[in-house]
């Protein structure tokens, strides 16, 4: 797992090494992430 900010709170988030799934315990979201790599995840960090 791998933990960036999470696009919703202040918190942290948990992905995976593929970046499949996001997690976030604070928000309680479980997110599936587009299967593209990491560059939307960096995009919905980046519009927080
Ligand atoms: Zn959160």
């Amino acid at each position: 797992m791998l933990i960036i900010d999470c696009p919703w709170c202040t918190g942290p988030a948990a992905t995976d090494q593929a970046l499949a799934t996001l997690v976030c315990e604070d928000c309680g979201v479980s997110v599936d992430v587009a299967p593209d790599g990491p560059g939307d995840v960096l995009v919905l960090v980046a519009a927080a």
